[in-house]
């Protein structure tokens, strides 16, 4: 794959936009820290990309729960293996499904079930130009394409989210579907008003240090009016709770704010959006995040007290996640 190319692709998308001018500009550089960034696999994986068998799909659908490209008949038996040799290299598959041309990528986590309990709550998505931040492999970012958005951007830290984003993007090309790799540390703030019409934040607000200035990242990059989709995890509690694990959190490191719905809401009340509304909260199961064949390291189940699925292994309450909608004033 010619990474070079693609950015350059992604940079033409951008120039539909007049207010990204400026952050055109400053995104080679970002892009190539991340890229350049010391990593023994590099070549392995571009290695396995390069060998995705071409083949134009026969069925695309976006709208699938398992987001489908083709179908067998598409390819030779032979093409069949080079294509699960290639796929099996970024093992492992977190966020999906994904049906590549009849291989089931039955991924860790159920991210149809996430979409399932967004997608009614959003205004309609249909000629939208969307932001997605920390979309690991890029599941959701064609689920958007699927619900009619007109331009979708993920940015997600990770060269090897990148790399699987790669394995579905060879196969569609022409979809205004990207992928940059790059932190939300890393978004421009811009002239106020300006902006995305949607930016989504799920699953990345607990990892921060900061929630606050994530939150303000997010709000940088909306356009006035635009709305706001963030799903993380939550407590029970009122607008004075809060969970900080004391080290681990369901064996994660990278885990530091545990707010209750009411004060995830004062928190975007008290950084100007309006609007706001928590539209779903449920406990992650262990249906929905659990080991497959494509992710075969301890998941949901490892990180629970096993004689008690209600408290991580720590301790800390299990697991739960709530859906938060709100938008800049018009
Ligand atoms: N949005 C997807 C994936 C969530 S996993 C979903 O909800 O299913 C969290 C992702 O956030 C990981 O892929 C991780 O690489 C990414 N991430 C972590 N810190 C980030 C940051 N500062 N900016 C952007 N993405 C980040």
């Amino acid at each position: 794959m010619d990474l070079q190319a693609y950015f350059n692709a992604v940079d033409q998308a951008l120039s539909a936009l007049p207010w990204a001018e400026q952050w055109r500009t400053q995104l080679p550089v970002q892009i190539n820290e991340v890229l350049n960034a010391p990593h023994g696999k590099r070549e392995e994986w571009l290695q396995a990309l390069a060998q995705l068998p071409p083949s134009t799909p026969s069925i695309v659908d976006l709208n699938a729960a398992a987001i489908q490209m083709g179908q067998a008949q598409d390819l030779s038996p032979e093409q069949q293996v080079v294509l699960r040799q290639s796929l099996e290299t970024f093992i492992p598959w977190r966020k999906g499904p994904f049906n590549l041309f009849g291989t089931y990528i039955d991924t860790e986590w159920r991210s149809d079930w996430k979409w399932q309990r967004v997608l009614p709550h959003l205004s309609d998505l249909t000629g939208r130009t969307i932001l997605d931040v920390g979309c690991g492999s890029g599941y959701h970012l064609w689920r958007m394409r699927g619900a009619g958005a007109k331009l979708v951007i993920g940015i997600d830290p990770s060269l090897f989210f990148l790399m699987q984003f790669q394995c579905v993007r060879h196969y569609l090309p022409y979809e205004p579907v990207y992928y940059l790799p790059l932190k939300s540390e890393d978004l421009p703030i811009l002239k106020e008003g300006e902006g995305f019409d949607t930016v989504f934040s799920m699953g990345v607000l607990y990892h921060r240090r900061s929630p606050l200035q994530h939150l303000l990242e997010l709000k940088g990059v909306l356009r006035a009016g635009g709305e706001l989709v963030l799903e993380t995890l939550v407590v029970e509690g009122d607008e004075r709770t809060v969970l900080m694990p004391e080290d681990r959190y369901g064996k994660m490191r990278n885990v530091w704010f545990i707010p209750s719905t009411a004060l995830l809401e004062l928190w975007l009340r008290r950084l100007g959006f309006v609007a706001i509304r928590t539209v779903d909260v449920g406990q992650t199961s262990l249906e929905e995040q659990r080991r497959t064949e494509w992710m075969r390291f301890e998941s949901l189940a490892d990180f629970l007290d096993p004689t008690d699925h209600n408290k991580t292994i720590e301790g800390y309450p299990a697991p739960k996640r709530a859906v938060l909608i709100a938008q800049l004033p018009a």
